[in-house]
């Protein structure tokens, strides 16, 4: 994707884009605003109007990030499990999530304003933490998956069980294992007179869950959210799949994670929560997020308390964003604004002439269903 639009070039050169045009007519090239034209030749026209050409390959610019490198073994700490709920349409999921967040003894005790910010915590009284992602359904998970995101650790199943499995519970049964993600069925609406667990489990075996009392190993938990039952053997369960999954981070180093939400806010403009995965977001930290970047100006948790920091596991709303991140774009805080801003601006680039291509890929196919 060595290719740079005639106005972009001139953008990056604080020049005017006619007198780009005027210099790659020079060249012998006539060309547009809007038009791409390749490194050599971009490098040439910059020579010509006395800059100097720097050329980023993908590489150099997002190295930097350091996304792919490992932790030493030593600096790994555990972290909280990142749960998602998925199922069937009127099974309960959100009844769930709503449920599950009046667990928490921290926003008891705090009286409990709750903000959405895509994710909250519920710390329990054993002192565990779980980290739920609060935007339910397959949508957000799968879309989250597309863009090459995987934050989720385990994956709540929720089953009505006086409807049983149903063709949304398939499709999320067929998502979580294309994620490999461990599934814990939730056998909900148990206070129900028509709940029939024992189907739910057989109906399951379909599908190949083989859950515990099935002789396989699949946890399920029978719930009510509506009435609040088994909610404790339902966390039980989470923390123990977590402990078999050894789920550890680092918690000493630049922070990376994943963008759960985005929206712009009247007075706060764009905020984003980002999931943390590895490493500490701080306050003043520069960052780049998908193709915006910014400086954190305030770190806000579930609860919209103003923060100083967040670690592994912990979903934190952002302010300082220059940009438009989406659902699943990465996250990674680096050394310095520039490097932030320029790793931004090359994949602001990369989509653009994304949108370029496809768009003239349109139009030539519009001409030639036009003939
Ligand atoms: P979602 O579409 O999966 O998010 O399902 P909802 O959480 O919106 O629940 C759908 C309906 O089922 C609502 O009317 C809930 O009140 C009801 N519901 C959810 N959980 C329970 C439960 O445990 N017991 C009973 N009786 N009703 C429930
Ligand atoms: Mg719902």
């Amino acid at each position: 994707p060595e290719v740079i639009s005639v106005q972009e070039l001139a953008n990056r050169m604080s020049e005017r884009s006619v007198d780009v045009i005027k210099c790659l007519m020079k060249l012998g090239i006539m060309a547009t605003a809007n038009q791409t034209i390749d490194a050599d030749t971009a490098e040439l026209v910059v020579e010509e109007l006395g800059h100097t050409a720097k050329r980023v390959a993908e590489s150099d610019v997002e190295i930097g990030l350091g996304m792919d490198d490992q932790d030493a073994e030593e600096t790994l700490l555990p972290r909280a499990p990142v749960v998602a709920v998925m199922g069937h349409v009127d099974h309960g999921k959100t009844s769930l999530l709503d449920a599950l967040r009046k667990t928490d003894v921290v926003s008891g005790e705090a009286g409990g304003i709750t903000q959405h910010i895509g994710a909250y915590q519920v710390k329990l009284a054993s002192g565990n933490v779980i980290t739920f992602l609060d935007t339910p359904g397959h949508e957000a998970f799968t879309a989250m998956r597309m863009r090459g995101a995987s934050v989720t650790d385990i994956v709540i199943l929720v089953v009505a069980a006086d409807d049983s499995v149903m063709p949304q519970t398939i499709e999320a049964i067929k998502h979580a294992k294309a994620a490999g993600v461990p599934i814990i069925i939730a056998i909900n609406k148990c206070d129900k007179p028509a709940a029939n667990p024992d189907k739910v489990r057989q109906e399951l075996l379909q599908h190949e869950v083989f859950v515990e009392d099935m002789g396989g190993d699949v946890l399920s938990v029978e719930v009510s959210a509506l009435n609040g039952t088994g909610l404790d053997k339902l966390q039980d369960a989470i923390l123990l799949q977590s402990e078999m999954l050894e789920l550890r981070a680092n918690p000493e180093r630049a922070a990376q994670g994943t963008v759960v939400e985005s929206k712009i806010e009247t007075g706060r403009g764009m905020v984003a929560t980002v999931l943390v995965k590895r490493g500490t977001l701080r306050i003043g930290d520069n960052f780049v997020a998908g193709s915006a970047y910014g400086k954190v100006r305030a770190l806000l948790d579930h609860r919209g308390n103003q923060v100083e920091e967040a670690g592994p596991s912990v979903p934190v709303e952002i302010l300082g964003i220059q940009g438009a991140p989406v659902a699943g774009d990465d996250f990674a805080v680096t050394e310095n604004e520039g490097k932030a801003k320029e790793i931004a601006e090359y994949r602001l680039r990369l989509e653009k002439e994304k949108k370029v291509t496809a768009t003239a890929r349109g139009t030539i196919e519009q001409m030639f269903s036009a003939i």
